[in-house]
């Protein structure tokens, strides 16, 4: 081996981010000449000479470093393994980071840009130039803004992979048409703990907790999956107690100290329970919650409330202590110790044995539980993603309940606590930066959802059908609604449907359901194919991750000039950056609708800006401390991202709230009644500041910079209060008072709420060696999990007179499915769930033929149906191992038989289905599914009901509060409701 001792041999761990006992990894000097022996060529010592580039993996959102080993002979990458130098995956990859080889090889890819030949969904389909797309639908896009017809060009993107890139291109055109699949995946998490802290995610310290509360299977497939996954891992090799919640005995149960298994919709009342054993007990951080909360403000509503009443002569004899209230605020004109009483009155109902009630899960264990969490101090890190807060509805309570247990212990921001994911990620600012569109996208952002985290995208098609709108140009980018959604026969009538969606360009690395049904399918590249930036709250640090075309950037470093991703993409295969680039120099060629300058060089004023001058600029003038740690090593900060692909820009944040606001930005301040400070200072003096809340400000005109806390000016979070936010003025205002605090609410699929012959599908639960659309052809990923038979306990199976591998039929509101059974214990009894991920499909020959089924679909009026005629089986192409394909079962799509279930506050939609499972008729086949799409917009209409739209409980005459997130902003006047 010429592999020699480098310099950093002696070293007992990488010397990288990674910093853990990683010696296998190629020391970085190495990177350009890295020498293996070639396996296949045993017992023959053939040496193979690597060049190693580094790129983000973007198989899941977590964006961990990968490592690409250029084959300098063949000019091939042999392979992916983990990059050292990424501070989140410390040089760690679960097993869809490597498979990313497989996407790359894969024998079906889409490889050269396609229209449209027959009708929409018949499988025809020519080869068409990339100048052709690019024509085509500029003109479109520049007929719609000049006609000021900019409400029907819709972008929706999947995993986006990237931090706002798409959201400006869309503002640069004027366009408020981002749209998302957030409300399928995590909005209903994101409200719970927006309300609390005014940031939409938790970023928890796992590695340093004392005790580690996760709801659902983070260990195995959570968010930020093998980041945390590793962090947790390294938090109970430290002795940290591992409290795990979820319906399944999952992998991550297995390695909990204590697991229960909940009814699903429950978790919040024993998060209560906990939270008010912690009260009662005098076991939380009084000091915390007197100085963070805003119980002041909790105090003087309740106050206002009873002076109402008592003009109307409703006076309760609650009012006892009214005359210790004053209505002013400050810690010395109203007592904490009012609160205190006011906590125990309001949470004594949430006993364990009330707890015990609701969730199916005894006291005692409740009760150790509770235990162990007051034992955690400042150290308690939880985390819930997904699972149960995008099962039910009102799921984003039990996310507001979690959170309350750290806000009680004063885990906040501390080593071994939670962090609001804001601090724990780095947005660098970019180039150009466009103006908030002056518009209101009406079909993203209807006013039933006021309060929604994100776009509505799933109601699309019921949106467009109640005649909201329509689409002249509808982008749809990694994203597949027609398979990953409920209620996909909904969205195949609306995509065929020429007269609601007027071109579909479906732009993704691999053949989907939904582009089956569009007019231009685009191939864009895969992780180690394009450009993206990003950066994730995985630990208390900041980092920036840099995901590039490997082949490019090994080029470059070999000194040859690469202007275009095309020119070493596999076909004509591009990447996103730069067709959306050129697609907005094409819109406005000559500058005259003021969007080209938002996509121009700065160095060649007249050229359109290329991805190398973009980053460049970014890492010269937007991250701070790159461009000194790049010319330490004679770089400039683009190539050391590039040799890199990540640097780390902060380590331990710590508590950014308590932070000092400089006195340089209390220009002229103002303070209320309630602490908040207000100041005419433009801008924040540090670029490493807490967000603040974009709202309001005075009615002078001053901004909010801080809030006072015991006589000093600090940062606070970014809430309307700028403190914890235990009663939300955002709720009580927009008409739901009732929420106003943290609370149990009983969900669609609560006991009182079911049938008594139908029991809860959980359909929400993650594989971790699959994901959604994108690994279908990852062969390594398909052989070792390719189905998703339905999750049953032994003793239903026997109710049901059912064995493992018999055909059940699952009937839903709206139509049914027919699986195969798996008899287990790892369920608690009378509940059924069944994966993600399976049940892949395709109507015609083009797709990816390792984990689709060929199926027939059969349709007349609103039934539909889908019979499959193939499964997976072996087959020639340019990868010999395709013969090698021994299965043939690829699952059953569950999700088409799934109605909407929009929740009426987060507008997330609650997964969890009220079914009917019983054994199959003997005329049902694996894999059958009946819908009536009639019946599903009925149900759609019957959730429409339980929201309270703006145009009715706005309280300022606004669509929404302002302070609360949105990826894209309009400009404010926009956010003015239409006049009735
Ligand atoms: S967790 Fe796995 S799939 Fe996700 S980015 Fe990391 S390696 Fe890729």
């Amino acid at each position: 081996m010429k592999n020699q001792p480098s310099k950093h041999s002696a070293h007992t761990s990488y010397p990288g981010p990674s910093r853990i006992h990683l010696s296998a990894f190629p020391p970085k000097d190495r990177w350009d000449d890295w020498t293996e022996l070639d396996s296949q060529a045993w017992p023959h010592r053939k040496e193979r000479h690597y060049q190693l580039v580094p790129t983000t993996c973007f198989n899941c959102e977590s964006a961990c470093g990968l490592l690409a080993y250029i084959d300098k002979d063949t000019n091939q990458i042999q392979k992916f393994e983990g990059n050292p130098e990424n501070p989140g995956s410390r040089g760690r990859n679960c097993a869809k980071g490597p498979a990313t080889l497989n996407q790359v090889t894969d024998p079906d890819r889409i490889l050269y840009p396609l229209k449209r030949a027959g009708k929409r969904g018949e499988g025809k389909w020519e080869r068409v130039s990339w100048d052709q797309v690019l024509d085509d639908l500029a003109s479109r896009i520049r007929k719609a803004i000049v006609e000021d017809r900019r409400q029907e060009i819709m972008y929706h993107v999947g995993r986006p992979g990237e931090d706002g890139f798409t959201e400006r291109i869309l503002a640069a055109w004027g366009v408020d048409g981002h749209n998302s699949h957030t409300n399928i995946c995590s909005s209903g998490a994101r409200e719970g703990y927006q309300l609390w802290m005014g940031l939409d995610r938790p970023s928890p310290d796992h590695a340093n907790a004392k005790v580690i509360l996760l709801i659902s299977a983070h260990l195995e497939s959570g968010h930020y999956f093998n980041p945390h996954a590793q962090r947790i891992i390294d938090g109970k090799a430290g002795g940290a107690k591992l409290i795990v919640m979820d319906t399944r005995l999952s992998n991550t149960a297995t390695h909990a100290d204590v697991f229960i298994a909940p009814y699903p919709g429950s978790e919040a009342a024993i998060l209560l329970s906990i939270a008010n054993y912690l009260i009662q007990n005098n076991l939380y951080n009084r000091e915390f919650v007197r100085r963070w909360w805003n119980w002041e403000e909790y105090l003087e509503q309740r106050s206002e409330i009873r002076d109402q009443k008592s003009e109307v002569g409703d006076r309760r004899s609650e009012d006892d202590n009214r005359d210790e209230v004053s209505t002013g605020s400050g810690s010395d004109r109203v007592g904490f110790e009012e609160f205190d009483r006011a906590l125990k009155q309001l949470y004594a109902e949430y006993t364990f044995e009330f707890a015990a009630h609701e969730s199916g899960v005894d006291a005692k264990s409740i009760e150790e539980i509770a235990r162990l969490v007051s034992t955690a101090g400042t150290k308690l890190s939880s985390h819930n993603w997904r699972s149960v807060t995008s099962g039910v509805s009102h799921g984003w309570s039990v996310a507001r309940a979690l959170f309350m247990l750290n806000a009680l212990l004063g885990a906040v921001a501390t080593e071994g606590g939670v962090f609001p994911n804001a601090w724990n990620k780095f947005v660098p600012k970019p180039i150009h930066t466009p103006p908030h569109p002056k518009m209101w996208g009406e079909v993203n952002w209807p006013q039933e959802f006021p309060l929604s985290m994100h776009e509505m995208s799933f109601l699309l098609p019921h949106l467009l059908k109640d005649g909201r709108g329509k689409l002249d140009t509808y982008f749809t980018r990694v994203y597949n609604p027609v398979w990953t959604n409920p209620d996909g026969f909904s969205w195949i009538e609306a995509l065929t449907d020429e007269k609601l969606v007027g071109c579909h360009a479906a732009l993704t690395p691999t053949w989907s359901e939904t582009a089956y049904f569009a007019d231009y399918v685009l191939p864009m590249g895969l992780g180690p194919e394009r450009h993206d930036i990003h950066s994730y709250e995985t630990h208390d640090a900041q980092w920036l991750g840099f995901r590039q075309p490997v082949m490019r950037a090994a080029r470059q470093r070999n000194g040859v000039d690469v202007n275009d991703t095309r020119e070493v993409n596999p076909g004509e295969v591009w990447e996103e950056n730069e067709f959306w680039m050129e697609l907005t120099w094409r819109i406005d060629r000559d500058g005259s609708l003021g969007i080209r300058q938002f996509v121009e060089s700065k160095k060649n004023p007249g050229e359109r800006l290329g991805v190398d001058e973009y980053y460049g600029w970014i890492f010269e003038n937007s991250v701070p401390g790159l461009p000194e740690r790049a010319a330490a090593e004679n770089l400039t900060p683009l190539d050391y991202m590039r040799r890199n692909g990540a640097f780390e820009i902060n380590k331990k944040i710590g508590a950014l709230y308590e932070q000092a606001v400089p006195s340089e930005e209390l220009e002229d301040v103002r303070e209320d009644t309630l602490g908040r400070v207000f100041t005419r200072t433009a801008k924040p003096a540090s670029p490493n500041v807490v967000p603040v809340p974009s709202p309001d400000g005075d009615a002078d005109g001053r901004r909010l910079v801080g809030v006072n806390i015991d006589g000093e000016i600090k940062r606070g979070f970014p809430t309307p209060s700028g403190k914890l936010e235990f009663w939300s003025r955002t709720l009580a205002d927009w008409g739901w008072n009732e929420y106003a605090i943290p609370t149990y609410i009983k969900g669609h699929v609560h006991p009182d709420n079911l049938e008594p012959d139908q029991t809860i599908l959980i359909s929400t639960f993650r594989l971790p060696i699959q994901i959604h659309t994108r690994s279908a052809n990852a062969k390594w990923l398909n052989e070792i999990a390719h189905t998703n038979p339905l999750w049953l306990h032994t003793s239903h199976a026997g109710r049901l007179g059912v064995r493992t591998g018999d055909l059940v039929r699952v009937e839903t509101e709206i139509g049914h499915f027919v699986v195969r059974a798996w008899v287990t214990e790892g369920i608690k009894p009378g509940i059924v769930a069944c994966s993600h991920h399976m049940g892949r499909w395709k109507v015609h020959e083009n797709g990816q033929k390792q984990l689709m089924a060929t199926v027939r679909l059969e349709h007349q009026n609103d039934r539909w149906g889908l019979k499959r005629e193939t499964g997976a089986g072996p087959y020639e192409s340019s990868d010999k191992d395709t013969l090698r394909i021994w299965w043939n079962d690829v699952g059953v799509h569950q999700n088409l038989t799934f109605p909407v279930h929009p929740d009426p506050i987060s507008g997330m939609h609650c997964w969890h289905q009220a079914v009917r499972v019983r054994k199959a008729d003997p005329t049902d086949k694996y894999g059958d599914i009946h819908v009536d799409t009639a019946k599903s917009h009925e149900v759609y209409k019957k959730w429409l009901d339980q929201t309270r739209p703006a145009n009715r409980f706005s309280p300022n005459g606004e669509r929404r509060p302002y302070w609360m997130l949105r990826p894209l902003k309009p400009a404010r006047e926009f956010y003015k409701l239409p006049e009735k």
